[in-house]
């Protein structure tokens, strides 16, 4: 072992020693054969469509976490690998790629075949990114059996939910609104609109117009909207039936609008004169005809009103909000979806035309042609020539706009296929209700996204994806829906190419015949939502004997932005699947974001992207793991400030590596042989002493709650205890109270020595074991360099260890209760001598503790430790402050009813004794500098530059400095003289010595 903490070399050996041993593969394996018992699992597979960033390592260490702790728990969890292959965002980068602006381009001039082939190798050039690092944050997860749902057989496994959902009726074809982004030529699932930065602030139209009362000379309708476009598939009127409208009298025009907005609107139009003549309800107003103004010109409007009574009316709707605009609310069913469905619940047509680039088709009339955003100017010029316009403004308000492209959407009543997970609702609701999210909030914001309930559109008009396994007669409409590859080839008229996948154009090219009328069945041409692709995983991704075993998997983690995604995906695929108010998960976690040191979000904009494979190429893999976990609770974003890393998250993990170190020395140098030198051989030679006992007894207390907190999934407090334990019990309190008794070779004392070890070898082996979840290389090199070192018999890795359980049998809570009252004793002194600046290495000569009973006994159990560690010779104990103590030469310090006095007098000797531990202090710290081993001898110690009052004050203790710096001989010396050492510079109070070490046989070393 290296004499400092180096992670980054320490991780390449232990990376290298997994790869050699088969490590990774032989534990699952084992695990496979000896378990007790399966917890299910299966990867949310990344999209293979970016670079994993910083915030995509915190996840990852967060599934392997469980992964590892479950595993020493003794269960064998399938912790296999996924990929997100298909999907809108991998075209989007191919296109880009092959520099075509649109679908069309890309079908004419690139064609599928070859786009096809593209996208495979973009989604590998980002596998590579992913494998790599998992390999180099150490995550155990088994690539070799890696799903990928662009494959046939995944595929296949997908129709079959499908067959489910079309078996069920939940499968059906539809008019619908959807959004739809012209600049992907695809329709978006209400989940992608809600995705976090969809919505921006855009600039629109702002538009007063009027419309017409059938029949009436100068009376309208006021109205408001901010896309006039849809004013060419207007259909109908809807006004509120409770609310008050009134009618206001401008110039020579009567107006008609929400009452309560008269005064608003007008103040808006700055119009100052004008007057209310008549109010009514909004159901006054049912049946009222309008005079639809571009009948000329969209010559299809006159056709509609043909069709249906309603159209072109008022109608009375419940969702009219009379609290802004006019309270007046024209309806656009081809572009709405509340008037959508205030039209399909009263029967009244769908006007919506419109081809797949969002351009309006001939039906349009006037407008055939024009982009729909474009046909904006056009409506209000033709409102204008009609005398219509009342005013157009523009304002700014936040609009979805496409979560990839960031083209504002545009919502189309379009055929689509849809999921109706509308009518499986309630049994998706009460499902996600069995499930642990651990966390509040995240839970409350999924429940209330499931409650929408919205039937879920998994039609897209797209390349790369799973296609839609439905054929349909050209000549009867029949359809058929196949869930097998074989079952493709047994109806396909004609045998596909050699190179047939289950993929377009392949699949466009099998035709069946229709067993209904002898017509030929196309295939509906569509791809799956990818998100459909994913959320069959758990189905998909495994054989039926895997599935049963496996599902409902044990637990899951993903980052929040999951909660529209794959955490819900998954879900109403399993409930449509097995038909149960089931998850397929148990638990789920939800992680927040991973955003900059300054708690912005990454972003290419930004240029503060930290990509996962260079930063840890810079960064220790444990000390990022240790620290991601450790910052925040993992449902709070995490701002990652790469900085952080080298503070608290090193010093942890340093400390423990020095603390083994420090016992592999000590003990391999007095013999230790921990299968001989046990706690019970201890403890039966009756040489455990009480910090022995006390911390035996701690340790059981961090193995319970730290137990807990992982199951919770509060790793931040997980680790506070973990960093308790090794700072404080371990580092800060322990190993003062015993390194004296290790700072000597004297055979009589080795049976303490020995129990020390037992102590130590019981205690730091446990925390080992608890770090190998978080910092998996850190445990694994101590495993093998301490612990395996001293004894050969344990298990190859320490992985292969079982989790350790609190032993009651070592817990001893009134032992704990005394030492927490000597330690708080203990600080009270030192901050009385920090009052007096007497520094703790200078001994005192006496002190008083004033304090209750309970408190004085406690000490009293404890005073050995209570004068070492106070480095004060005598203790005196009362109950009220003493007589004897005069206000001149004594300091106190008091808390929690306890008081302490301190004799501030020193003497020649205390003097003496206090410059001989300041000296060797500065010596411990050169043997380390040096690189002496703690248990080297030293043959001789010269200090230079004393005045000759220090030499006299140091004349006692030279014994006692011997063996505190083991050294055989110490020469002190006034001058430094021509002895031809090699002199070191140390400081000893205000004045300047000088230090030099000579060790025959022994070469420092590093
Ligand atoms: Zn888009
Ligand atoms: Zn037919």
């Amino acid at each position: 072992m290296t004499a400092d903490y180096r992670p980054l070399e320490l991780e390449k050996e232990i990376r290298e020693f997994w790869e050699k041993n088969r490590v990774q593969q032989k534990l699952a394996l084992f695990k496979e054969k000896n378990n007790n018992g399966v917890l299910g699992y299966v990867e949310g597979p990344p999209t293979l469509n970016g670079i994993p960033h910083v915030g995509h390592a915190r996840g990852r260490v967060m599934k392997d976490l469980r992964y590892r702790w479950k595993t020493m728990q003794g269960y064998y969890v399938p912790f296999w690998a996924g990929w997100d292959c298909q999907g809108l965002p991998v075209e989007l980068e191919v296109e880009k790629l092959l520099g075509v602006k649109n679908k069309r381009e890309l079908l004419e001039k690139v064609g599928m075949e070859h786009f096809i082939q593209e996208c495979k190798k973009a989604v590998m050039k980002y596998h590579k990114e992913w494998v790599a690092v998992d390999g180099r944050l150490g995550v155990f997860m088994d690539h070799g059996k890696a799903y990928w749902t662009y494959k046939d057989e995944y595929i296949e496994r997908e129709w079959q939910i499908l067959k489910r959902a079309w078996d069920q009726g939940l499968l059906e074809e539809g008019y619908y609104v959807v959004a739809y982004c012209p600049g992907c030529q695809t329709s978006l699932s209400s989940a992608e609109v809600g995705y976090e930065g969809a919505y921006q602030v855009v600039e629109d139209p702002s538009l007063y117009f009027k419309f017409k009362l059938a029949g009436r000379r100068d009376e309208y309708f006021l109205v408001w909207t901010t896309m006039p476009f849809t004013l060419i598939t207007d259909t109908m009127l809807a006004v509120h039936p409770e609310a008050e409208y009134a009618k206001v009298k401008v110039n020579e025009e009567k107006w008609i609008l929400a009452k309560s907005r008269v005064q608003p609107v007008m103040q808006e139009l700055g119009i100052e004169e004008y007057e209310i003549t008549e109010t009514m309800l909004g159901k006054n107003l049912e049946g009222t005809g309008y005079d639809y103004p571009f009948k000329d010109i969209v010559p299809e409007q006159a056709e509609l009103e043909k069709k249906h009574p309603l159209v072109h009316k008022v109608i009375l709707e419940d969702f009219v909000d009379v609290n802004t605009a006019t309270g007046v609310v024209h309806q656009s069913p081809g572009n709405g979806e509340e008037d959508f469905f205030a039209a399909q619940k009263r029967g009244v047509p769908i006007f919506a035309p419109f081809d797949d680039e969002v351009k309006f088709t001939k039906e349009a009339g006037l407008f055939n042609g024009k982009f729909a955003r474009d046909a904006d100017a056009a409506v209000v010029e033709e409102l204008q020539k009609r005398g219509l316009l009342v005013s157009a403004e523009t304002l700014k308000h936040e609009y979805p706009t496409c979560w990839r492209s960031h083209h504002k959407l545009v919502w189309l009543a379009r055929k689509e296929y849809f999921l109706r997970t509308d009518r499986i609702n309630s049994k998706v609701l009460e499902a996600a209700d069995r499930v642990n999210y651990f966390y509040e909030s995240p839970r409350n914001r999924f429940i209330s996204f499931l409650k929408e309930g919205k039937p879920w559109c998994i039609s897209r008009e797209r390349v790369w994806g799973a296609p839609l396994p439905i054929w349909k007669c050209k000549e009867c409409g029949t359809k058929t829906l196949v869930a097998s590859k074989k079952e493709l080839l047994a109806k396909a008229r004609e045998k596909p190419q050699a190179d047939f996948e289950l993929h377009r154009p392949w699949v466009d090219r099998i035709t069946f015949k229709c067993e209904k009328c002898g017509g030929v069945m196309h295939r509906e041409d569509f791809v799956l939502d990818a998100w459909h692709n994913s959320g069959a995983s758990p189905y998909a991704r495994f054989t039926d004997e895997e599935f049963r075993n496996y599902v409902p998997v044990d637990y899951l983690t993903e980052a929040m932005d999951q909660t529209r995604g794959w955490a819900n995906t998954l879900l109403l695929e399993y409930v449509i699947l097995t038909g149960k108010a089931e998850s397929p998960y148990k638990a789920f976690l939800l992680q927040g974001l991973t955003q900059d040191a300054r708690g912005r979000k990454m972003s290419k904009s930004l240029g503060n992207v930290i990509e996962a494979n260079k930063a840890l190429e810079k960064y220790s893999s444990d000390v990022f793991r240790f620290y991601v976990l450790r910052k925040c609770p993992p449902p709070d974003s995490n701002d990652f400030d790469p900085q952080e890393l080298s503070r608290r998250p090193y010093q942890v993990l340093s400390t423990l590596y020095h603390l083994s170190r420090f016992f592999a020395q000590n003990s391999e140098f007095d013999g230790f042989d921990p299968e001989k030198h046990t706690l019970q051989s201890a403890k039966r030679e009756k040489q455990l002493k009480s910090p022995d006992l006390w911390l035996l007894s701690r340790i059981q207390q961090t193995i319970e709650t730290y137990t807990e907190k992982l199951g919770t999934c509060e790793f931040n407090l997980a680790l506070a205890q973990l960093e308790d334990a090794v700072i404080e019990d371990l580092s800060r309190l322990y190993v003062p109270m015993v390194r004296k008794e290790l700072w000597t070779d004297d055979q009589e004392t080795l049976g303490r020595r020995l129990a020390v070890y037992s102590t130590l070898w019981y205690v730091l082996k446990t925390i080992t074991l608890l770090f190998n979840p978080v910092t998996p290389y850190l445990s694994e090199a101590l495993y093998q360099n301490v612990y395996r070192q001293l004894d050969s018999s344990l298990p190859e890795t320490v992985n292969l260890e079982n989790w350790p359980r609190p032993d009651e049998g070592l817990r001893n809570k009134a032992m704990e209760d005394d030492f927490q009252t000597l330690f708080s004793t203990v600080s009270l002194v030192y901050s009385a001598r920090q009052s007096a600046k007497l520094k703790r290495r200078w001994p005192l000569s006496r002190m008083v503790v004033v304090a209750p009973e309970k408190t004085r006994e406690a000490l009293k159990s404890l005073e050995g430790l209570l004068l070492e560690l106070t480095n004060v010779k005598v203790v005196e104990y009362a109950e009220m402050t003493p007589q004897h103590i005069p206000e001149e030469g004594w300091v106190s310090a008091a808390e929690n009813g306890t008081q302490v006095f301190l004799d501030v007098h020193r003497d020649q000797k205390l003097l003496g004794e206090g410059a001989m531990r300041d000296l060797a202090r500065r010596v411990q710290a050169l043997r380390k500098e040096l690189g002496y081993m703690p248990t080297d001898i030293l043959d001789d110690v010269y200090m230079a530059e004393l005045d000759n009052e220090t030499v006299q004050l140091l004349q006692p203790y030279l014994q006692e400095m011997k063996e505190l710096i083991r050294a055989r001989n110490i020469h002190l010396l006034v001058d430094r003289g021509e002895t031809g050492t090699d002199w070191h510079e140390s400081q000893l109070d205000e004045r300047k010595v000088y230090i030099a070490i000579r060790a025959q046989n022994k070469k420092p070393s590093i």
